[in-house]
């Protein structure tokens, strides 16, 4: 929806203002925590707009049409560039040691992703790596992927373990993704995920594993405080709902919140685990019936959609329309990973939640933005353009930017991305 007129916020301090934006999109006038069903369909925009932001805040913005501009100490011209808020992507693997195109070619040779698996590939392969890697050649790797999805919009990332394994090596991934959380100026949140596979060392003994975490590695992670949420693998060949449940009660006595794996491959009760201990989120979901969808109707879990994976593994796609149909909020993530979704563009999640998932482009822009903040439940602070929310956003050359981003697929669209009113 187009808007006019202006909104502006009076605090003291450096003021930036950007004037001559062709269109800024993805504005909220009154911020809402999420948007369900309808009105997911809404993003509002203003053509030929101005910006203010002042300690790295949005304070305000407006139409250069009306003439009067905000006093600032520092004017940046956008002519010709539109502006959309940072993307929020709230589900990724992005700490690993190596890339696993070695399976990949498997798989096009017609192995699946649960055969790889049984033979050592998978999951348990990127923890073998991940495990002898030093410490210092594994952060550089992974700061230069979170810097990669940053030059793609990404300006809000999530960030899991689960390629560890080990109390050592999980906390090894999780001090790498808290380190990269103070070098870089995106927001960094951090999930424990020791329930990601068994590891070997406790092959044939699942349940001794998930004590294992619960007694030993949950309570190492949060003495050092490094762990923002938990998660688990609740699917099919990895955790049942009774182990996911007696995990997540474990995480929740430390004050951790969860965001799980479920039904990524089969209908396997996930939906109701997370459902059941009040996850912030479900993601993947791409096996859900009516029984999950009334299920989430019931709760604050929000539901994420993956496609990512189900591009690259050839899976279904998580039924978005049905969920948003049911009047429920979705978000949409990358799931960047070595083995089932090696994407860190979420500009091209965008794309596939329109051309595969049957979702308006608008709809899977707020799937990236405002409902994904809330699968964090970061809300207040990111996932829009609005009054005190951080001024995290990118510009881009790409006229129509709310249509033609997702249209022109496979290239990035952003010209300059913008941390709390920076380039980056
Ligand atoms: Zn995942």
């Amino acid at each position: 929806m187009l808007i006019s007129g202006s909104n502006m916020l009076f605090l003291q301090g450096m003021r930036k203002l950007f004037t001559d934006i062709r269109a800024l999109h993805g504005i909220e006038l009154t911020p809402k925590a999420l948007l369900r069903g309808n009105e997911m369909g809404m993003v509002n925009s203003i053509e030929n707009a101005w910006l203010l932001v002042e300690n790295g805040c949005f304070a305000g913005w407006g139409s250069m049409n009306d003439g009067n501009l905000p006093a600032a100490d520092e004017t940046v011209s956008l002519k010709g560039l539109e502006i959309l808020p940072g993307l929020v992507d709230s589900h990724t693997h992005c700490i690993f040691a190596e890339p696993r195109s070695a399976e990949w070619e498997m798989r096009l040779k017609g192995a699946t992703y649960e055969e790889i698996a049984e033979a050592g590939g998978g999951i348990l392969n990127s923890a073998k790596k991940l495990r002898t890697m030093d410490e210092e050649s594994l952060y550089e790797q992974s700061l230069w992927r979170v810097q990669r999805m940053i030059a793609h919009g990404s300006t809000t990332i999530e960030i899991k373990s689960g390629y560890g394994l080990s109390t050592e090596s999980e906390l090894k991934m999780l001090r790498i993704a808290r380190r990269i959380g103070k070098n870089v100026n995106a927001t960094i949140k951090t999930t424990f995920l020791g329930a990601h596979a068994v590891p070997p060392e406790f092959k044939g003994r699942q349940d001794e594993y998930v004590s294992h975490i619960i007694t030993e590695m949950l309570p190492a992670v949060c003495n050092e405080g490094l762990a923002d949420h938990m998660d688990v693998f609740c699917d099919r060949g990895f955790f049942t709902p009774e182990q996911t449940l007696r995990l997540l009660e474990a995480a929740a006595k430390f004050g951790l919140p969860s965001k799980i794996h479920a039904n990524e491959l089969g209908i396997t009760g996930g939906v109701q685990a997370a459902v059941k201990a009040g996850s912030w989120s479900a993601d993947h979901l791409e096996h859900i019936g009516e029984e999950e969808i009334a299920c989430l109707k019931s709760s604050e879990v929000m539901p994420v959609g993956l496609p990512g994976t189900s591009y690259f593994l050839d899976i279904p796609y998580t039924p978005a329309r049905k969920i948003i149909d049911a009047g429920l909020p979705f978000a949409l993530a990358s799931d960047f990973n070595p083995g089932s979704s090696p994407v860190c563009n979420l500009q091209m999640v965008w794309s596939l939640g329109c051309s595969r998932m049957k979702m308006l482009p608008s709809e899977a822009f707020n799937a990236i933005t405002l409902n994904a903040a809330r699968s964090l439940r970061l809300e207040n602070s990111v996932g829009s353009i609005a009054i005190g929310k951080k001024a995290d956003f990118w510009t881009t050359e790409t006229q129509n930017a709310m249509q033609s981003v997702p249209y022109f697929f496979g290239v990035n669209h952003a010209k300059d991305v913008y941390l709390k009113g920076r380039t980056n």
